[in-house]
């Protein structure tokens, strides 16, 4: 394969490298021993090397020196103080990704005061399980193969999409903060089931499996949901009461503001 020689970088493993570094090596992309790792603590550069087998430090510049792709995976914040310090190790061919929220390509590039190969892209926490979806973008200096790979590494763990730069902005609000208001909706399910009796355990199973189920049926059918939904409504049945009682109350008004609230504060913190 054409990527089994490349050394992936990550700097900083918290949550969300763990969950990349977990997907590359179930899917079998790449090697243990093509991954590198640095983090802050003792305790998680053991946590790491072992959970993995990989190779894990404390230093980011020895990360960087390696990496022929380079994850930056700190908080946004840090973002500055981590590139001042490994941008005279990088590979000069190096793509380097950050999947920080709100750090644009135009900041990498400035910060490591050179022509980099940069992508942005931003995940979501469903990539703990293998769900997760991922929207990318990425400047003029990566080739499509390079892009490619990129892909192919986000698709290790869930679902990953291409898209302009100018949307990164939008995407909080459909993939990255929405599983928060679907935790709400079945919530919600749930507390309607208890409501009418079923216990408490079972209610969150039934609601739970019943959103993925629907969301299987829009991505495996193909079908629009407009449609999906219309099959579930007999005429004159208990369903159609449920959705016609979803509009009188809101539901797509309050979906759709929410999301424009999400849009708004997003483009504010970036
Ligand atoms: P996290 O706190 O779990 O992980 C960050 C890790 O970076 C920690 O282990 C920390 O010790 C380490 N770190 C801090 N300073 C460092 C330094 N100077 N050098 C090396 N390592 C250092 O956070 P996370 O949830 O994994 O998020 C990481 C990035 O991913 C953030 O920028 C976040 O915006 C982004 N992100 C997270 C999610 C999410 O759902 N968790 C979704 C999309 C994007």
């Amino acid at each position: 394969m054409m990527n089994m020689k490349k050394q992936i970088g990550f700097i900083g493993c918290g949550k969300m490298a763990q969950a990349i570094i977990g997907g590359l090596l179930k899917s079998k992309l790449y090697e243990p021993d093509q991954i590198v790792a640095s983090a802050r603590t003792e305790k998680t550069v053991t946590q790491v090397s072992q959970r993995f087998q990989i190779k894990a430090g404390l230093h980011n510049g020895e990360v960087a020196k390696h990496a022929d792709i380079l994850i930056l995976a700190v908080k946004p914040d840090l973002h500055g103080a981590v590139i001042e310090e490994i941008k005279g190790a990088v590979k000069e061919d190096a793509v380097i990704i950050t999947i920080a929220a709100g750090i644009t390509l135009n900041f990498l590039e400035g910060a490591f005061q050179k022509r980099i190969k940069a992508v942005r892209v931003m995940p979501n926490t469903p990539s703990l399980v293998g769900e997760g979806m991922s929207a990318i973008c990425a400047n003029e200096q990566v080739l499509r193969e390079e892009l490619q790979e990129v892909i192919r590494l986000f698709e290790s763990f869930g679902q990953a999409e291409v898209v302009t730069e100018q949307l990164m902005d939008a995407i909080p609000a459909v993939s990255g903060s929405s599983p928060a208001y679907v935790y709400m909706f079945i919530e919600a399910l749930a507390d309607g089931a208890v409501q009418q009796g079923i216990p408490r355990e079972q209610a969150y199973k039934l609601a739970a499996q019943a959103v993925l189920g629907a969301a299987k049926m829009v991505l495996e059918t193909g079908k629009h949901p407009g449609e999906l939904k219309d099959n579930v409504c007999t005429p004159g049945g208990a369903t159609i009461e449920a959705v016609t009682t979803l509009e009188k109350q809101g539901f797509r008004a309050a979906v759709v503001s929410a999301m424009e609230a999400c849009t708004k504060k997003s483009k504010a913190l970036a």
